[in-house]
């Protein structure tokens, strides 16, 4: 039966991209492939992650300047607080300003020894994301996006110290969150229940993984806390040798989490794109969302 994103032609659906920035000349060709594919689709944002430990500074500010240069889309920088001290990343945020960026997805970042290692803040940087928020604020009146957690950072013992922390972001200024992924609408629902209650008014936008690579979805949905429903694991069950059918799958599973979300309400989507097109470009037509020109010839 039809959702309620069938019955809409996506013009109340906003959608934004991750991407993060590529490695060798031979990446750097297919995101901006995928970049061209998806800027049709005319996303409110698009992201540029900052590599493990600020390991990816130069490249991520590349390819955001890239994106200012020869596209019209509206970038945000991701920026952590590891690995550097506040200084220097208060100037990183200045050259950001001075370039013409607007928004920054302020994160902390996980320990330079890697996810599962124990964090511990420098003494001359940003502790936690709430700091660096703050911090940006008083540079720039950047737009602020930070993360949010549906089924709780690994580091969180309890909700109340989840939401305690999400609500400190919103404090030092952060205007949107993006959730890790999920595949869970209900655990979704729950979270952004607690959320309202703690009176955290700002758009709370879930984070949609299309998988393109189950195997390696299920090693990092282990470390950062993301659980794999026996339902999800099962349809994928039998298919290691047989990579086209796992992408239809991957289609099916992301299309109907992300129409059952309309139905629940939601309206804005944040895809981790993998630097590919094709799974994202086809969900947001599912949802709607589709180049100007495509549009017209339907009406
Ligand atoms: P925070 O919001 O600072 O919270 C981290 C943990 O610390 C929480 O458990 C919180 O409860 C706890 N905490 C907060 N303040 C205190 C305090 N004062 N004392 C004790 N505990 C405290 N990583 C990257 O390296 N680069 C990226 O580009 C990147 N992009 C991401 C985008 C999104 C949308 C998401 C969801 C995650 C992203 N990450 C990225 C991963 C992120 O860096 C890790 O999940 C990291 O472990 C936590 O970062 P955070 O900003 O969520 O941390």
């Amino acid at each position: 039966s039809a959702h309620r994103a069938d019955l809409d032609d996506g013009g109340n659906i906003s959608v934004s991209f991750e991407f993060f920035p590529p490695k060798s000349e031979k990446m750097e060709a297919s995101l901006w492939a995928a970049i061209e594919r998806l800027q049709g689709l005319n996303p409110s944002f698009v992201s540029v992650t900052y590599g493990a430990g600020g390991s990816t500074r130069e490249r991520t500010h590349r390819t955001v300047a890239r994106l200012l240069e020869e596209t019209d889309l509206a970038p945000a920088a991701h920026l952590t607080c590891v690995g550097a001290s506040k200084d220097e990343v208060d100037d990183i945020v200045r050259d950001y300003r001075e370039m013409g960026v607007r928004h920054i997805v302020a994160l902390r970042g996980d320990p330079l020894e890697g996810l599962g290692a124990v964090y511990r803040p420098r003494a001359d940087g940003y502790a936690y994301a709430a700091d660096l928020v703050a911090g940006i604020r008083r540079v720039a009146d950047f737009e602020v996006s930070v993360s949010a957690y549906p089924e709780r950072h690994p580091e969180s013992a309890t909700w109340q110290a989840e939401i305690d922390n999400l609500k400190r972001k919103v404090d030092a200024g952060a205007t949107r969150a993006i959730t890790q992924y999920f595949f869970d609408n209900d655990v979704f629902e729950a979270f952004l229940e607690r959320v309202r209650a703690a009176g955290i008014d700002i758009p709370v936008v879930p984070g949609i993984l299309p998988i393109t690579n189950f195997e390696q979805t299920m090693v990092f949905s282990a470390k950062c806390g993301t659980s794999i429903p026996h339902w999800l694991a099962r349809r994928f069950a039998g298919l290691e040798q047989d990579a086209e059918t796992r992408k239809l799958i991957a289609c099916a599973v992301a299309g109907e989490q992300v129409l059952d979300l309309v139905d629940r309400g939601v309206t804005d989507f944040h895809f981790y794109t993998m630097n590919r097109a094709e799974l994202t470009f086809a969900i947001c037509h599912m949802l709607g969302v589709r180049p100007a020109a495509a549009e017209k010839q339907a009406a």
